[in-house]
């Protein structure tokens, strides 16, 4: 069976929503313990490419996670500036999914070309980074 664009769109939509309808923790102590969840952030240098990743938020053993956090890190590591486009609930599993979603935009690892078609489905999906 050949499948149009539209049905691969739908089946990725679909799949999305049974992934956003599933779990948003992991086994470790912070998940179990109900004082942390996962999000899928989005952040990006200005004019450059964007970063799908996951991160841990919430405390956990008096240590408090922000995306925030996650945002420095990122910086320090690539040595560019970076800018939290916004963040959606998610898990390991959602993450793989964008990353196979916009795989066509792939530069290297979990880096995206910021062509239009990503930063729209950001911008309609997110909480917003601000
Ligand atoms: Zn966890």
């Amino acid at each position: 069976m050949v499948l149009t664009e539209q049905s691969r769109t739908q089946r990725l939509e679909r799949r999305a929503r049974r992934i956003d309808a599933g779990k948003t923790t992991c086994r470790c102590m912070g998940c179990r313990g109900g004082h942390m969840e996962i999000v899928v952030y989005f952040m990006r240098e200005p004019d450059g490419p964007v970063k799908i990743g996951i991160t841990h938020v919430g405390a956990y053993d008096a240590t408090v996670f922000t995306v925030e956090q996650r945002r420095r890190s990122v910086e320090r590591a690539s040595g560019r500036r970076m800018v939290l486009l916004g963040t959606v609930p998610g898990s390991r599993a959602r993450e793989t999914d964008l990353h196979r979603r916009f795989a066509h935009l792939r530069t290297v690892g979990e880096w995206f070309r910021p062509a239009p078609e990503l930063l729209d489905y950001i911008a309609s999906t997110t909480a917003g980074g601000h």
